[in-house]
């Protein structure tokens, strides 16, 4: 496996992997890498010939006050765990190569990035944005594969590609988590062991709001957005930040549960922000 630290260099390897007849992967990922970064490199070698996994702790994503400074950076282990999962390009560039003037320019999908995460982190998306259509200009046509686990991502990351008639097949790939229910995170390692045992609370919060729309019949968002609370609030670690209910396709906010919805959380445990979510499809209306 390579490791490329110019974009340059990344483009014209992938040029030449198109040239041979052979299929492009990227998989971006901020670094610290662990199982669900793999999950999503494995994906992307099965689909693909030629899979480059991007890792590059983006200054533009980063609001004041948020860890940019801290943020773990390890690019020795991620080399080896990008090319474990069947990676042949790690492209670690620096600041300077990304960003080698202060960018005048800025990708901003309106309305998906002004929601939910948005609210809570001004500019996020924005920088998200912006640094993933860099990705993709450097890498050219390709298959892109990103998480659900941050969902709105995802669905900002789509609607640029639409939007800007990007080259680029976004796959959209499952959450993987820790056996007590805990999404993988990079920043899962901020928490302290307390946290830690108490972070689970995310997810049975939103298994409480599936079951409230998939076994109890809840078609009242706030009937759902409640049962979601009742549990988020019986941890004392958390400071709950939002659990919404939202359409998956443009985290809308519906009036009545009649459809699939996508339930998310968000919160914070320490110094740690964490965020997940699940899908729930009301009884008779799976498709
Ligand atoms: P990050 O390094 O946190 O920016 O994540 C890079 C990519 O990995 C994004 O597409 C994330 O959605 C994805 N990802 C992060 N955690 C998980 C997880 N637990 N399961 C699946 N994908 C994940």
């Amino acid at each position: 496996m390579k490791v490329a630290h110019e974009p340059a260099e990344v483009r014209a390897l992938l040029d030449q992997a198109r040239s041979e007849g052979r299929r492009t992967g990227l998989v971006p990922t901020l670094g610290a890498l662990h199982a669900g970064h793999r999950s999503l490199v494995r994906r992307a070698a099965a689909d693909c010939d030629f899979v480059v996994v991007s890792v590059f702790v983006n200054p533009l994503q980063f609001g004041p006050g948020e860890d940019f400074g801290s943020y773990p950076r390890d690019l020795e282990g991620d080399c080896a765990q990008a090319e474990e999962a069947g990676a042949h390009l790690v492209f670690a560039p620096s600041q300077e190569a990304m960003y080698p003037v202060p960018p005048l320019t800025t990708v901003r999908v309106e309305r998906l990035s002004s929601v939910l995460e948005g609210r809570s982190r001004p500019g996020h998306f924005d920088g998200v944005a912006t640094v993933v259509t860099k990705l993709f200009a450097i890498a050219g046509p390709c298959a892109a594969y990103f998480g659900e686990k941050d969902y709105q991502q995802l669905l900002v990351v789509r609607r640029l590609v639409t939007d800007l008639s990007l080259p680029v097949v976004v796959v959209a790939c499952p959450t993987v988590r820790e056996p007590d229910g805990l999404a993988l995170s990079s920043r899962n390692r901020y928490l302290s062991p307390p946290e830690r045992a108490a972070a689970p609370v995310l997810y049975w919060a939103l298994l409480a709001g599936k079951r409230a729309i998939e076994e109890e019949g809840a078609t009242d968002p706030a009937q759902v957005r409640a049962a979601m609370r009742a549990v988020a609030g019986r941890e004392p670690l958390l400071a709950l930040d939002y659990a919404e209910v939202a359409s998956p396709e443009d985290l809308s906010s519906p009036a009545t549960i009649t459809a699939e919805v996508r339930l998310l959380i968000a919160g914070r445990l320490g110094r740690a922000r964490l965020i997940d979510n699940v899908s729930a499809t009301p009884p008779g209306t799976e498709a």
